[in-house]
Formats: structure tokens, C-alpha cells, sequence
């Protein structure tokens, strides 16, 4: 066949496969016009989810009634006005393709009138031809109207799952948007019934009362971070450990207010609940980053729904520590009230924050806890803190050993206590138990010894390409800790040997799940301390798991011989140390 340009109706269609890829393209395009012309109040609306119907529309600034047609040309937008901006995009829309490519798939009016107008102007479009425009009466704003979506590629429309389906995806597109945009009244209308309706009256809190229920909404803590050195921020709201959902779904990320899906930050923010959650149970959070322009690109994707950083270590521990520390700051360790700094003893801890009084991430304490006093420290873990953002262990010098405990029982299936001479400690089971796992880990990676156990059966995993390359990368390492892999073409690989310290039952997803790791936090540490951190991980008990007495004290004695039992490979505290001294001064015997 000669080649030829493609007829200009088909290179339309071509083109706006890749932006409207089903019904709640359609919405989230016309959400985020909404959203740049300033609207306040936004309403959807769906018939036969959203390819019988859909409408939105807003009270924002309208179109002048002379660019409404040029509007639906390909490539054209008002949002973008010199070429430098495109390295710093601060609107939703910018590319100029969406108006064009739901007009080519669909049979679609518009009506806008600018505010200070007083007439409007429409036009109707038929699978991407102009059928209709003029001056036209409507309020203020801009209403847009699309049906029969598809209808003129049916191969398109039979890839569509079922109207509740697709239906599914636009409440559950509309409802994020609420959350991140709590100034604006959005409401969908599902049919005749209206499934949403939020208050925009700026208050975060209620936009999530509208989406979630008011019962969940007791259940979030308030996140609001800013790393005063990169001004990166992150705000929003994160489950308390208490809350937590089946899969994945529940959390929410923005950036800069963009809704975005992004498999590192999902990792940053389960990260920073490690430990805290119950095997296979993920924490609902709706965040926002805030990042200058120039820090992410946006223009990666046609659907605007991925953007790259330019630096994705910085937005990963924006992210965890942001999150690490409205969990920290909301332990129930905190109704403990801590005494005024002065009062303790001569030569005691009083900077002494190593416990939950500090997050062991940032050097903050002090704007969450005005008076850090004595309480929870642990000895020696004091004064050698770093300022700044350095992991803790950092800091902590080898003679900081625990003196014997004696283990006193658990609490909520999570704590053990346990007392020494010198008061009482509260112990974290995982925490605990993955420090002891790590020091074995990498004492044995450095001897060489043997820590490779074959399994009885290999295991097939399923790579993805991104995977496949870290493991290509980290191949020696990976067998230096005792995995053993085997091509299986493709994608596909074989285990044959795991580390023997491994006690999981589905070595697949140790596996994956370490690399994965080790892609995304590799980053930001030492890989090998990663790789150690993800095994330990995979293997130490967990919270809500009981443990015997003899277990328990099993436990606590790997505990004192390890180098630095204070913090888990995390950085996180393992124990909590509740001096005598200060327990008698609270119960007024000194
Ligand atoms: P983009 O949003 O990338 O600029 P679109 O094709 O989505 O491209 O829209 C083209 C232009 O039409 C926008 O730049 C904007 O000027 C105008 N526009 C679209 N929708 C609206 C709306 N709801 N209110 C005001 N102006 C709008
Ligand atoms: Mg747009």
C-alpha cells in the first residue's frame, strides 16, 4: 500500500483513542475545564454509565462567543501562552485535545456564557463535525453535554464493561475530585438519583463527610507537613491505624492538586503505616504533594494520569514522613502527660526523645509536643540525635544496650511489657522482631554464610518489566542474601532458593515485593540495608499476632544483643522507656 496521510476525520479518531479511552475520560476532562475556568459549583450528571449521557456543568468564566468553535480545534487552548510554561504547568488542562477528541467519538453540545455577559453562545457537534452554532440563552458558565459515546466506533464501545461499571469509575472520579477540590459544590446525579453532593464550603473535613461517611471521617488524621528545606508539602488526611481497607482503592494522591496514580507513592505511604496495619490491609488516605511547577512534569501521559518528578526520592519521604508524622503524632502514647522540662533528675534524658515523642524522621518534636519532657526517652538515645533528616541509627553509637527485661505480658496484640531496675518498657513485637532479623541478615550477608534455602517446589513468579530490570541490576546481590532464580522466559522467573531466614509462605511475593522495594527505596538509602529492611519485614511476627511468654522473652533477649535494638531498619522506635523515677514523680512519691 502507498503511503498516504490519513484522512483528517480518522487521524481524529486515532487521536482521541488515547484521551478518552472510556466514559470517565470524558468526566475527568471536563471536571478539570471546570476546575481551570474557576468554577465553584459543579454538576455531573450520567445516564447508562456515561455512554448514554453525560453532563457537566459549572459556573465558571465561560468562553468569548468568538472562540467557542476554535475552542474544538485540536492543539487549541487559552492555558498555555508562551513556551517556557510548559516546564511549569499550573492548570489541569494544557494540552488542548480534550474538547476535540470527545467531540470526534461522541455527539456533543456546548453552551458557555461569560460572566459579565448577557447572552451565550452554543454549538453541536456530530462525530467531529461542526453541525450547529449560534448565540444561544443560558446562565453564566459553561454546560457541556455528550451522548452516545462510541457510537460511531463500535469496535471502541464493545470494549466498554457494564453501564454500573463504567458508572463505578465516574463516582468514584467525581468523588476524589470533591475531596481534593473542598471550595467547589461538586454533585453527580446517576440517572434520576443523586449519589453525591458535597458543601464546597473550603472545609476538607466535610468534602470527606459527603464521600466517606461521617463515621469514617472520626477515624482520620490530619496530615500537614512541609519540609522547610526543599518546600515540598504535603496536606491532607490519613487513616489512623484502626482504619484500614482491603485493597488499594482507598488511597487518593494529588499533586499539586492533579489526581494522579502512582505505584511510589502508594509504596511511600504504605511504608509509612510499616507494622502499624494488619497483614494484607492498606490505610486510606486522600494527600495532596505540593511541589513547585517546575518539580513535575505533568506532560508524560494523554490522560494527565501519571507525572514525573524530578526528583522522586524527595517526594517519597515528603510523603512517608508527612504521614509518619500525623501517625507518631497521634500514638496513644501522647494522652501521657508529659511533665515540664526542669523537673527531672539531674543528668537525665531530658532530650531525650528517642520514643514516640520525636519522630524518629525530622527534628520537629517541638512544634508537636511543646514540652518534651523526660518521658519516653530511652537512655543514651538522647542528645545524640541529628538535627535534620538523617535515619537515627545514624547517630546512635554501639554501647547503647538495654539492660535485662522481664517481660510482663502483651498488650493489644501488638506491645509486649516489660520491666528492668530502671522502670518499665513498652516494647513493639514487629519493630522489635525486625531489628533482631536485620542484625541476623546482615551479619550473615557479610560473613557469606549460608543463608540459601531450596524450596521443595520452585515457584513461578511473573515479573513486570520494571522488576525484570531491577533484578537484572541487583542479580549478584539478590544471590549473595540467598534467593535463587532461573529464567523462565518473558517475564517469568523461577525461585528456587529463598534466603533461609524467610518465613512466608508465598516466596512470589517476597520476592516481588523486595524488588520492588529496592527500586523505590534504593533511592534514598543503601540497598543493601533495603534489601536486609524488605526481608526482615516479609518475616518478623506481626501486630495483632499472640505470643507466648517464652516467646516473648525469646524475643527481648535477641533484642538486648543486638547493636541498636532502639529502632527498628526503619528508623522507627521499638520501645518506649517509662523511667521508675518518673513514675514515682507522677504518682507524687517524689
Ligand atoms: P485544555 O484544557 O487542554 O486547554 P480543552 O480541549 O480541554 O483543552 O479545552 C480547550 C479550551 O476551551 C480551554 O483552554 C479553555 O479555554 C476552553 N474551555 C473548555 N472548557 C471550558 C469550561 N468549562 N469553561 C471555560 N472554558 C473552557
Ligand atoms: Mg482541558
Amino acid at each position: 500500500m502507498p503511503i498516504r496521510q490519513l484522512p483528517h476525520e480518522l487521524a481524529g479518531q486515532i487521536a482521541a483513542g488515547e484521551v478518552v479511552e472510556r466514559p470517565v475520560s470524558v468526566v475527568k476532562e471536563l471536571l478539570e475545564n471546570s476546575i481551570d475556568a474557576g468554577a465553584t459549583r459543579i454538576s455531573v450528571e450520567i445516564r447508562g454509565g456515561g455512554i448514554e449521557k453525560i453532563s457537566v456543568a459549572d459556573d465558571g468564566a465561560g468562553i468569548p462567543p468568538d472562540e467557542v468553535v476554535l475552542a474544538f480545534q485540536r492543539h487549541a487552548t487559552s492555558k498555555l501562552d508562551h513556551p517556557g510554561l510548559l516546564d511549569a504547568i499550573p492548570t489541569l488542562g494544557f494540552r488542548g485535545e480534550a474538547l476535540p477528541s470527545i467531540a470526534a467519538v461522541s455527539q456533543m453540545t456546548m453552551t458557555t456564557r461569560q460572566q459579565d455577559t448577557d447572552v451565550g453562545y452554543g454549538v453541536e457537534m456530530a462525530w467531529g463535525k461542526l453541525m450547529g452554532e449560534g448565540s444561544q440563552g443560558c446562565p453564566p458558565g459553561t454546560t457541556v453535554q455528550v451522548g452516545d459515546l462510541f457510537g460511531n466506533l463500535p469496535a471502541r464501545r464493545n470494549f466498554l464493561r457494564s453501564p454500573t461499571a463504567e458508572g463505578g469509575r465516574i463516582g468514584d472520579l467525581v468523588a476524589r475530585y470533591a475531596l481534593a477540590y473542598p471550595q467547589i459544590a461538586f454533585s453527580l446525579k446517576v440517572g434520576d438519583r443523586t449519589t453525591l453532593s458535597t458543601p464546597g464550603d473550603g472545609r476538607q473535613a466535610n468534602a470527606m463527610v459527603a464521600v466517606y461517611g461521617a463515621d469514617v471521617v472520626t477515624n482520620l488524621l490530619e496530615v500537614s507537613w512541609e519540609d522547610p528545606d526543599s518546600g515540598y508539602s504535603v496536606e491532607g488526611f490519613t487513616g489512623n491505624p484502626s482504619l484500614h481497607r482491603a485493597n488499594r482503592t482507598y488511597m487518593t494522591f494529588f499533586v499539586n492538586r492533579r489526581w494522579i496514580q502512582s505505584r511510589m507513592l502508594t509504596f511511600a505511604l504504605e511504608e509509612a503505616y510499616h507494622g502499624l496495619l494488619p497483614e494484607k490491609r492498606y490505610p486510606l488516605a486522600v494527600l495532596n504533594l505540593v511541589l513547585p511547577y517546575e518539580d513535575v512534569d505533568v506532560n508524560s501521559h494523554p490522560g494527565k494520569r501519571e507525572v514525573r518528578f524530578r526528583q522522586d526520592g524527595k517526594v517519597y519521604s515528603a510523603l512517608q514522613r508527612g504521614v509518619r508524622d500525623a501517625l507518631l503524632a497521634h500514638s496513644p502514647v501522647r494522652s501521657v502527660q508529659s511533665p515540664p522540662i526542669g523537673r527531672g533528675p539531674v543528668g537525665s534524658y531530658e532530650a531525650g526523645v528517642g520514643g514516640f515523642f520525636r519522630s524518629p524522621f525530622d527534628g520537629r518534636t517541638s512544634q508537636t509536643f511543646s514540652t518534651p519532657g523526660d518521658w519516653g526517652s530511652v537512655p543514651g538515645s538522647g542528645q545524640s540525635h541529628p538535627e535534620g533528616y538523617g535515619p537515627p541509627e545514624a547517630a546512635l553509637t554501639p554501647q547503647q544496650t538495654l539492660p535485662v527485661l522481664r517481660v510482663v505480658g502483651q498488650v493489644r496484640l501488638t506491645y509486649i511489657v516489660a520491666e528492668s531496675p530502671d522502670g518499665m518498657y513498652l516494647v513493639d513485637q514487629h519493630a522489635a522482631h525486625e531489628r533482631v532479623l536485620f542484625d541476623r541478615i546482615v551479619r550473615e550477608a557479610s560473613q557469606r554464610e549460608s543463608l540459601s534455602q531450596p524450596l521443595l517446589a520452585p515457584v513461578h513468579v511473573e515479573l513486570t518489566t520494571g522488576q525484570v530490570s531491577t533484578l537484572a541490576e541487583q542479580r549478584e546481590f539478590l544471590s549473595d542474601y540467598g534467593f535463587e532464580l532461573e529464567e523462565f522466559g518473558g517475564t517469568a522467573y523461577l525461585v528456587r532458593s529463598v534466603p533461609a531466614v524467610l518465613t512466608t509462605r508465598d516466596p512470589g511475593k517476597a520476592l516481588v515485593d523486595v524488588l520492588d522495594m529496592v527500586a523505590f527505596e534504593g533511592l534514598l538509602k543503601e540497598r543493601e540495608d533495603v534489601l536486609a529492611a524488605s526481608l526482615a519485614c516479609h518475616s518478623a511476627i506481626r501486630a495483632g499476632q499472640s505470643m507466648t511468654e517464652p516467646e516473648m522473652r525469646a524475643l527481648l533477649e535477641q533484642l538486648e544483643v543486638t547493636d541498636n535494638p532502639h529502632t527498628c531498619p526503619h528508623g522507627r522506635p521499638t520501645l518506649i522507656h517509662f523511667s521508675a523515677y518518673n513514675m514515682e514523680r507522677e504518682f507524687g512519691r517524689r
